[in-house]
C-alpha cells in the first residue's frame, strides 16, 4: 500500500465543455475523483470519453470550464502531472518501428519507478515475444505491450481508454480485472473508459455514465444497483403501472417488464398499493440501466453476466 495523504483530488473536473464545430462533445461535466478506486467511464460511442481523457491528459486544453490532475492544471504542468499517470490511448499509438524490449526500456528510462519485475511478469502472463517489432503485432498484442507500458511504472493514475479493445474474453475477464483491481489495491487510482457495459459492472467501484457529452448518472456501482429494480409484474393494462420511478416498459401479452430507479422496498410496495402482482425481481444491470436511462443502446453491447436475483 502506498502511503498518500487521503485528502488529496486525483482528478476534479468542473463544468467542463468541448465543442468541435456543432458537436457539444463535452457539455457542463463536473467530477471527483479520489484516491484507491476504479472508476468505469461508460457510454456509447461519440459520448465524449476520449475527449473527457483528453482533457485529463492536458492533450487538449480546457476551454470552458477546468480541469485539475493532483491539483494541476495539466497543460500548465505536463511534466508534473504526466510522470504520475499511464495512459494507454484508444488507437494504441506505439512506435512501430520499436521491439517490444526497446518500448519497455524507453518507457523504463522515462518513468523512475518502473517496475522492472512486474514489467516482466505482464511480458510472460501474455506470452509476449519481446523481440517482435511493434508494427507486426496482432491487434490484441498491441493492446497487450501498450498496457504494460501503461501500468509497470506503477502510476498514481492508470488511464486506460477502451482497455478491452483487441482483448479476447478471457484476457479481459482475468487478467484486465486483475491488473486494474490492483491498482485500486495498492491505493492508486484507475480510470478506464468502455461501452462494455458487462465489464465495467464487473470491475468498477464507481460509475460514470455519459451520453452525448453529458453526465446522465453518476455512483458508487452498489449505490446505482440498490437503486435500480428490473422487474416482471402481470398487468394487462395498455399502459405500464402507474408507479413512480418508471425508467422503461416493455409489454408482452399480460407481462410488464420494467426499469425501475428507486428502492426495490419502495417499488414493490407501490405495485402492492395498485393491485399489481410481481412475477419477477431483481437489481437491474448496469447494461439495463444504461439502455432505460440513455433510451437506446446504440453501441452498447448486450451483457454477458448473469445478474444474481435478488432475495
Ligand atoms: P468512442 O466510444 O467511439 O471512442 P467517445 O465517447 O470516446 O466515443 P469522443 O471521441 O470523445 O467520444 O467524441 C465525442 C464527440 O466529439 C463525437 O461526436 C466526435 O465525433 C466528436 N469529436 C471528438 N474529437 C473531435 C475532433 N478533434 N474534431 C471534431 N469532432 C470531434
Amino acid at each position: 500500500m502506498v502511503n498518500r495523504d487521503p485528502s488529496e483530488s486525483v482528478v476534479e473536473v468542473t463544468d467542463l465543455s468541448r465543442q468541435f464545430g456543432s458537436t457539444m462533445a463535452l457539455d457542463g461535466i463536473s467530477l471527483r475523483v479520489q484516491l484507491g478506486l476504479v472508476y468505469g467511464l461508460v457510454g456509447a460511442n461519440g459520448a465524449g470519453k476520449t475527449t473527457l481523457i483528453k482533457h485529463l491528459l492536458g492533450s487538449l486544453r480546457a476551454k470552458q470550464g477546468s480541469v485539475r490532475v493532483f491539483g494541476m492544471d495539466p497543460v500548465r504542468n505536463p511534466v508534473e502531472v504526466l510522470r504520475r499517470i499511464g495512459y494507454l490511448s484508444e488507437d494504441r499509438d506505439l512506435p512501430e518501428w520499436m521491439r517490444i524490449d526497446e518500448l519497455m526500456r524507453l518507457t523504463a528510462a522515462c518513468h523512475p519507478n518502473w517496475d522492472s519485475d512486474y514489467g516482466r511478469e505482464l511480458l510472460a502472463t501474455f506470452g509476449l515475444d519481446v523481440s517482435k517489432q511493434i508494427q507486426h503485432l496482432s491487434k490484441g498484442m498491441r493492446a497487450q505491450t501498450g498496457l504494460i507500458a501503461a501500468v509497470a511504472h506503477r502510476p498514481d493514475l492508470l488511464l486506460l481508454d477502451e482497455p478491452s479493445t483487441g482483448l479476447d474474453a478471457v484476457v479481459r475477464r482475468d487478467i484486465l480485472n486483475e491488473i486494474i483491481r490492483a491498482v485500486a489495491d495498492d491505493g492508486r487510482t484507475a480510470i478506464f473508459s468502455s461501452h462494455l457495459l458487462d465489464e465495467v459492472e464487473l470491475m468498477s467501484d464507481y460509475v460514470f455514465m455519459m451520453d452525448e457529452g453529458k453526465m446522465v448518472l453518476e455512483g458508487s456501482l452498489d449505490d446505482i444497483k440498490a437503486q435500480h429494480q428490473q422487474l416482471s409484474v402481470r398487468s394487462s393494462s395498455d399502459a405500464p403501472p402507474p408507479i413512480e420511478g418508471i425508467l422503461s416498459a416493455q409489454r408482452q401479452g399480460d407481462t410488464w417488464s420494467l426499469v425501475c430507479n428507486g428502492a426495490s422496498q419502495s417499488i414493490h410496495a407501490a405495485l402492492q398499493e395498485q393491485g399489481i402482482e410481481v412475477i419477477k425481481s431483481r437489481y437491474a444491470s448496469l447494461q439495463e440501466i444504461f439502455v432505460a436511462r440513455v433510451g437506446h443502446d446504440r453501441h452498447a453491447s448486450r451483457s454477458e453476466t448473469p445478474v444474481a436475483e435478488e432475495a
